[in-house]
């Protein structure tokens, strides 16, 4: 067992905290909380600025659940000249790897040069020899350039036809979920408050200036309003809906483009490493192996559906298959092969003419008349510097506010943080042999120590308290106390797919133990029947819309 340094948070004392929010004078009131909105306050909160953090459904249920959960510079943006941009998401790949190393992962990038290509050999050989070179890449780790025999040697399943050579470059994995969850609970830590759950409707005036928000609370209904000297918007997708609440929305706006993943299992598309590979339009996808499945994406849509339901259609998954089919040489993969799914939009800024895939992927900050500060776009990679530009922005527009200037660069995210990434790995594989009589596997250690960290043992202790159920129940109900406790977990879809990502990555064991699941929600919570069917009807539809494509 560790010994946990973990802040409770959780529903046992929402009420009192969200009572005690509404007669609170703070600094700052962030809506959003997907990793931007995350980000700013866990900065706000290290620079001593008195923060509160709003999210009208559960953490990261937006975009920042459904990304490619790379942390990367993003090479195709060098195409689009975004030098600014792939120089400064490049540079901070190292900085996140150094600050929550259980949940940023090397990965191996094979970029195979085919016939009629995106890249010929000396374009890529040029353009990751920049990108290695603007994200400062340790000499060891720079691209290695491959021929086709050696490519096929690391990755035999690329299409001996159409493959010339390859190039591997270094990236990272992350769970951007997962990320975004640590982040707040970092935040809290340093004395923030954030309430899933409660949407901000309108905004309160003071004058002609914003001086707080007006929300209702989706878990009991009620109406609550929060008073603060300064509002940011990180709403991502929903952004231009909160600027024109505030009379503020002229001149920019968003464009919005979905993006979605399908998610196989390792079986049927068994490569080795991260293929970032031609689609056969012009575009190029990701192949990415991750525990018991391998996730391809991703389209690149206009879009301009229900912002609150993104669905994968069957046409997104022929889409991604005919690329995956053209690629691989595998048996023909067949919608019926798709075992889940997750489609995202990207708060784009509209440039007129611009297809999707041309559109800029930087940040975009407005402020309003009213002072309301609104931040879209940019990557997931790039969080820490947006929020550091949008808590420096804050503070220049509010003067009383403190000035401390803090460096986020050396700050661990995780209450417990590893040292380094070898410190991960030694971790989990210790608890593998430490714990195998017990019945735990070696990815069943991995997945509980990426995805937790450390207290991923306290987790699996827990579990193994529970002799009256089989490990992986026990497991699930260890998993589901600690994420209500620790984690703000307030319904089954949060657990299986913010907390754990059961629903995209261990799909059959989500199905199989959904009934389980939901009565250890039924226990705790104690849902009457009214709450319990809407609940349930919810969840099974989230599970529906992930596994069904029309
Ligand atoms: P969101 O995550 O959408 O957060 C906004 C939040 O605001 C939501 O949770 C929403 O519920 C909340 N909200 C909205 N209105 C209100 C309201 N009225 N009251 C309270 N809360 C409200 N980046 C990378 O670095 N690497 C990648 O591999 C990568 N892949 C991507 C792939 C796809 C398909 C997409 C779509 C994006 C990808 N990105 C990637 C970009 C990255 O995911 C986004 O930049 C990032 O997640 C945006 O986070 P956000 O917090 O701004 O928005």
């Amino acid at each position: 067992m560790i010994q946990s340094k973990e802040v409770l948070f959780s529903y046992q004392d929402r009420n009192e905290r969200l009572s005690h929010a509404t007669t609170t004078q703070y600094d700052l009131i962030v809506i959003g909380g997907g990793v931007t909105g995350a980000g700013i306050a866990l900065d706000a909160s290290l620079r001593g600025i008195k923060t509160l953090l709003l999210e009208k459904n559960d953490f990261a249920s937006g975009t920042s659940s459904k990304s490619t959960k790379l942390i990367h510079g993003g090479l195709r943006y060098l195409k689009q000249l975004e030098f600014g941009l792939v120089r400064e998401t490049g540079l901070e790949r190292a900085v996140a790897f150094k600050n929550i190393p259980h949940l940023v992962h090397p990965e191996t990038m094979l970029l195979p040069i085919v016939k009629e290509g995106t890249f010929s050999k000396l374009s890529a050989s040029i353009a990751i020899s920049v990108y290695d070179w603007m994200a400062k890449v340790p000499k060891i780790h720079r691209k290695k350039n491959l021929n086709k025999v050696q490519t096929l040697q690391k990755e035999p399943l690329l299409h001996q036809d159409l493959l010339k050579s390859a190039i591997a470059y270094s990236e990272y994995r992350t769970d951007d979920a997962r990320l975004t969850i640590e982040l707040i609970k970092a935040a809290k830590r340093e004395g923030a408050e954030a309430f899933n759950y409660v949407e901000v409707d309108s905004f309160l005036m003071k004058g002609n200036k914003v001086s707080g928000v007006q929300c209702h609370d989706l878990i009991l209904g009620a109406k609550k309003s929060f008073i603060a000297t300064q509002v940011v918007s990180a709403a991502g997708p929903w952004v231009d809906d909160l600027r024109d609440e505030d009379h503020s929305l002229k001149g920019k706006s968003l464009h919005l483009t979905k993006g979605v993943h399908i998610v196989l299992d390792k079986k049927t598309l068994p490569i080795h490493r991260s293929v970032y590979f031609d689609a056969f339009d012009g575009r190029m996808l990701f192949a990415i192996p991750r525990g018991k499945v391998t996730y391809v994406g991703t389209s690149d849509t206009n879009y301009n559906g229900d912002l609150d339901r993104i669905l994968c259609t069957a046409e997104d998954v022929n889409y991604i298959l005919k690329a995956v089919n053209h690629m691989f040489e595998v048996p023909h993969i067949d919608t019926k092969d798709v075992l889940s799914s997750w489609a995202g939009l990207r708060p784009l800024i509209h440039e007129d003419g611009k297809s999707p895939s041309e559109l800029s992927r930087k940040e975009e900050i407005f402020v309003s008349n009213s002072g309301l500060i609104s931040i879209a776009g940019g990557k997931l990679t790039g969080y820490r510097k947006m929020a550091e530009r949008t808590v420096d922005l804050v503070q220049k527009q509010n003067s009383d506010f403190s000035k401390k200037k803090i460096n986020t660069k050396k700050h661990q995210i995780h209450a417990d943080s590893f040292a380094n990434y070898e410190e991960f790995v030694n971790f989990y594989q210790q608890m593998y042999a430490d714990y195998k009589q017990h019945g735990l596997s070696l990815s069943k250690s991995w997945y509980l120590v990426s995805t937790y960290g450390k207290y991923g043992i306290n987790i699996l202790n827990t579990a193994l308290q529970y002799e009256n159920l089989k490990l992986k129940q026990a497991l699930i109900r260890a998993e589901i106390e600690y994420a209500i406790q620790f984690e703000a977990c307030m319904k089954p879809e949060d657990y299986f797919i913010r907390r754990s990502g059961k629903l995209y990555f261990d799909t059959k064991n989500l199905i199989e133990n959904y009934q389980f699941i939901f009565d250890e929600f039924t226990r705790v919570f104690k849902w009457d029947d009214d709450s319990k069917s809407k609940i349930n009807t919810r969840c099974r539809q989230l599970i529906q819309d992930s596994t069904v494509f029309k």
